[in-house]
């Protein structure tokens, strides 16, 4: 590709396979008047094929060798900003708060090593994208994109699940990214629910989610033995479930209601 040398440190696999590049971009529609961050442009590969399709881009990128090769790749486009940086220390709402824009997207080949912290800032800086199209490694995509009762159902899928719908878009082989990883990927994407169900003290949900999947293999009962288990058993009844079940088998709304009852 370029005479460059990869960063193994900042994730640096780029995408050689422009069919996986067309799967991602053409994963959702991306409505007027959008605005769309992409993390990790890296040497542009997906950056062109999306600013084709959008109105504008900031991209964030923390290596500064490849601001010249950005420059370059992308020199015919005129609709990005490129921000030189670590995405995960960016003031976002700031940034995206000189735009004019209806429609937030976020779309990504994310570096493995910080997909949780980058999924975190997103929740927690309360970056309000309609969607967020993401490559990740395959067995973070199954945890993240998995129903209740299967085996990858867990923590971060109930807590992503309070705020987005999850599907998994495609599978992509290690042997479409240049250098190859050791691990297959995955595109996911996360759709914001349009309403939220309410929630008395989001602190204490996800403090209860934790506790609940602390020993995966043990019961409710075991899990939430601190907590006032009267409680935790009617909430769970009115779900069809009993203080024996595990939490794999709960669905994030069972959560909220149980955090709402504790609290
Ligand atoms: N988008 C390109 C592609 O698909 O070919 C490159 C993807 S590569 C997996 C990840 C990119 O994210 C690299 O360019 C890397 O330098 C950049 N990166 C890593 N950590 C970052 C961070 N914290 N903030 C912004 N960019 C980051």
């Amino acid at each position: 590709m370029f005479n460059f040398d990869y960063k193994k440190s900042l994730g640096q696999n780029f995408i050689k396979d422009k069919d996986v590049i067309d799967k991602i971009v053409n994963a959702t529609v991306f409505e007027k008047n959008n605005l769309v961050i992409e993390i990790g442009p890296g040497s542009g590969a997906l950056t062109k094929e999306l600013l084709k399709r959008v109105d504008y881009a900031i991209l964030y990128e923390i290596d500064s060798r490849l601001e010249k090769i950005l420059d370059k790749e992308l020199a015919s486009y005129g609709n990005y900003e490129l921000i030189i940086g670590d995405f995960l220390d960016a003031s976002v709402n700031d940034d995206i708060s000189k735009y004019k824009y209806d429609n937030l997207y976020i779309v990504a080949n994310l570096p493995y090593y910080v997909t949780t912290p980058i999924i975190n800032k997103i929740i927690k800086d309360n970056i309000m994208a309609k969607e967020i199209i993401i490559m990740i490694q395959k067995e973070v995509a199954d945890r993240l994109s998995a129903r209740p009762g299967s085996k990858d159902y867990g923590q971060l899928t109930v807590l992503l699940n309070y705020y987005f719908d999850i599907e998994k878009v495609i599978s992509v082989s290690k042997n479409s990214f240049i250098p190859k990883p050791k691990v297959d990927s995955a595109v996911i994407k996360m759709v914001r629910k349009e309403k939220n169900l309410e929630l008395k003290d989001r602190e204490f949900f996800e403090k209860i989610v934790r506790d609940s999947f602390k020993f995966k293999r043990k019961t409710i009962k075991n899990n939430l033995f601190n907590y006032d288990l009267n409680k935790v058993g009617n909430v769970l009844n009115k779900y069809g479930f009993d203080i024996n079940t595990r939490s794999e088998n709960l669905s994030y709304e069972v959560f909220v209601e149980l955090c709402n009852e504790l609290r």
